[in-house]
C-alpha cells in the first residue's frame, strides 16, 4: 500500500492507492505528526510519496514559502525510523509529471499553476528540468515589481506578490480592485512570453484554482499570444487550461511506479 500527500499552500490533501482523495486545510497539520500516525494505522504502507509546495532537494524539505515548515529532512527520518520509502518531490514537477502523461508525440511542455503561490515545471525534449538544486523553473520568485508584501523567499518583488492567489487575497480575478487586476495581468503576461522565448514549448498547460475560477483567462491568454515575437513563424502552439484537480497525486503515482 502506497500513501500519496500533496502538501499545498492551503490544502492538504491525500490517499492511499486509488481511494479516494481527502482534502484538510493546510494550516492544521503538524506533518511529522500526521505521517506517523498513518504508518501506526497502515501496517502495510510501503511508499509514501509526498508532493510539496516548496523547494525540496535529496528528500529535504529546504523552504517552503507558504508553509510553516523549514529543514525538514522528513525522508531520512521516516525510512530510519520505519524501513519505509519515502519519495519528496517539488509540487509543480509531480503535476507536470501527470499532465506530459495525458499527451502522445509531444517533445516539450512547460506547466503553470498559479494556486495560492504561483510555480512552473518544465519538460524539454522529454525530460523534466530539475537543475542543480532541483530549483528549475521558480518563475514565481524572479523579481517582477516591488509591492508592500514580503514574499516567503525574502524578497518583495516576487512574481508571485502579483500573481497567485495569496495575490487576490482569495478573490476572483474581476472581484478585486481594477489595480491589483492589472497587475496580476501583466505579471500573467510576462511570465508566458518569459516561457514562450526561453522554451519553445509544444503544450502550456495553465492549471491550479486561480485558472481553474477564471476560465476566461484561456482567452486572454490566447489573444495575448497573438501578439508574441515570431507569432507568424510559429508552428502551433497548445495552450489549455487543466481541469485536473489532483494532478499532484497523480504525479506521484507515476513516479512510484518507475
Ligand atoms: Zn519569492
Amino acid at each position: 500500500m502506497n500513501l500519496y500527500i500533496d502538501f499545498g499552500g492551503t490544502h492538504f490533501k491525500y490517499c492511499f492507492d486509488n481511494d479516494e482523495v481527502i482534502v484538510l486545510p493546510s494550516n492544521q497539520i503538524d506533518f511529522i505528526e500526521f505521517i506517523e500516525n498513518q504508518i501506526n494505522l497502515k501496517k502495510e504502507l510501503q511508499n509514501i510519496a509526498i508532493s510539496f509546495a516548496g523547494q525540496v532537494r535529496d528528500g529535504v524539505i529546504l523552504n517552503a514559502p507558504n508553509i510553516a515548515i523549514k529543514e525538514l529532512h522528513i525522508k531520512s527520518y521516516i525510512e530510519k525510523k520505519y524501513g519505509i520509502n519515502v519519495i519528496v518531490e517539488n509540487d509543480l514537477n509531480a503535476a507536470t509529471i501527470y499532465e506530459y502523461s495525458l499527451y502522445n508525440n509531444i517533445n516539450s511542455m512547460v506547466v503553470l499553476y498559479i494556486g495560492t503561490g504561483f510555480g512552473c515545471g518544465i519538460i524539454i525534449e522529454n525530460k523534466l528540468l530539475h537543475g542543480k538544486d532541483n530549483f528549475a523553473g521558480e518563475i514565481g520568485h524572479i523579481p517582477f515589481r516591488k509591492t508592500s508584501f514580503q514574499c516567503g523567499c525574502g524578497r518583495d518583488d516576487c512574481l508571485e506578490l502579483s500573481v497567485s492567489g495569496k495575490a487576490l487575497g482569495g478573490l476572483k480575478l474581476n472581484e478585486v480592485d481594477e489595480k491589483t487586476k492589472q497587475t496580476f495581468l501583466d505579471g500573467l503576461v510576462h511570465s508566458f512570453f518569459t516561457i514562450l522565448n526561453l522554451f519553445n514549448c509544444d503544450v502550456y498547460i495553465f492549471g491550479g484554482s486561480v485558472m481553474q475560477n477564471n476560465i476566461w483567462l484561456l482567452d486572454f491568454l490566447q489573444e495575448e499570444y497573438k501578439k508574441s515575437s515570431f507569432y507568424n513563424l510559429r508552428s502551433e502552439l497548445k495552450i489549455a487550461i487543466s481541469d485536473s484537480q489532483y494532478g499532484n497525486i497523480e504525479g506521484l503515482k507515476l513516479i512510484i511506479k518507475e
